[in-house]
């Protein structure tokens, strides 16, 4: 039996925003069952709010953003990478700017905050999603797959022609341990004449070594170093796991991610969704249940 999740507390935290280069603070504030994630811009009049959805995600070349036609919250994928990781079903997250900050370009500041905040079970089973059948979507670039499962695990494979990267694998099988020890500190990563060429034309306005694991033509230029020789695909995998939550719900369903992005992940799950492909389903009711209200869970 899984039941849903929220936060026990609410907790903030404060970074820069790598579009705007503006200091931005978001709050976690818990819910009650069946809420779902609900993002709201609590730095405009009136604090519009959007609700997790399929219909109101974008998948751009290098981020995923939610937009209602009239606001916008960009980079949201490593944030909900962390609640799909770790579990959290509901969650009011309030956002003071237009973008979520990047932090150290991994899930790990999101994945702390969560767990100083501590986690309280709610009286209601976890839905999820069910694949009916398999689906494969590709766009000249990369192909995603789908097929049926009764847990979710993800195969995600990349090749980039640098000698620190080349071709690299990785097989996830979902549960929030193996979120914790093996994704959730995966940074993002960047070529540095990229990076330059977007400064100049006014893409990125923020954004320095401490937020992304930094190339040039042979070496990483971040003075750490690398977390793992395979970051780069595993943070894939972390990606992965926050677009596949823009369905609002955790998919049952073995997806096989090659050389794919943002864009063309968030097409295929529009896709699996208006095709009637997911089944929404819950574990069957408990006759009678009792859960202590203040109870935090560790896993
Ligand atoms: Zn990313």
């Amino acid at each position: 039996m899984e039941y849903q999740r929220t936060i026990a507390q609410p907790v903030s935290l404060e970074g820069e925003g790598i579009f705007t280069s503006k200091k931005i603070k978001i709050e976690f504030h818990p819910l009650p069952e069946n809420e779902g994630i609900i993002f709201e811009r609590a730095d405009l009049p009136r604090s519009p709010q959007i609700p997790l959805h399929i219909d109101y995600v974008v998948g751009s070349e290098g981020s995923t953003l939610l937009s209602d036609g009239k606001i916008t919250i960009n980079l949201v994928e490593h944030l909900l990478s962390a609640l799909h990781g770790l579990g959290i079903d509901n969650l009011l997250i309030r956002v003071y700017g237009e973008e979520i900050p990047l932090f150290d370009g991994s899930a790990l500041y999101f994945v702390r905050k969560i767990r100083e905040a501590g986690f309280r079970i709610l009286p209601a089973l976890r839905r999820k999603y069910r694949l009916l059948k398999p689906f494969t979507m590709e766009n000249g670039q990369g192909r995603i797959t789908f097929f049926p499962s009764r847990t979710l695990i993800i195969k995600a494979k990349i090749e980039f022609s640098h000698p620190l990267i080349g071709l690299q694998e990785c097989i996830y099988r979902h549960h929030p341990f193996e979120y914790l020890r093996e994704i959730s500190f995966a940074r993002t990563f960047g070529f540095k004449n990229l990076l330059e060429e977007r400064k100049r034309k006014g893409i990125l306005k923020g954004g320095s070594l401490s937020n992304a694991i930094v190339l040039d033509e042979e070496r990483v230029l971040n003075p750490e170093g690398l977390r793992s020789k395979d970051e780069f695909v595993r943070h894939k995998v972390l990606d992965l796991m926050g677009d596949l939550y823009t369905l609002g719900l955790s998919l049952m369903a073995e997806v096989h991610a090659e050389f794919s992005g943002h864009r063309l992940h968030i097409e295929a799950l529009k896709s699996l969704y208006h095709a009637g492909l997911l089944e929404e389903v819950e574990e069957r009711a408990l006759t009678f249940l009792w859960i202590p209200k203040k109870r935090k869970l560790f896993f």
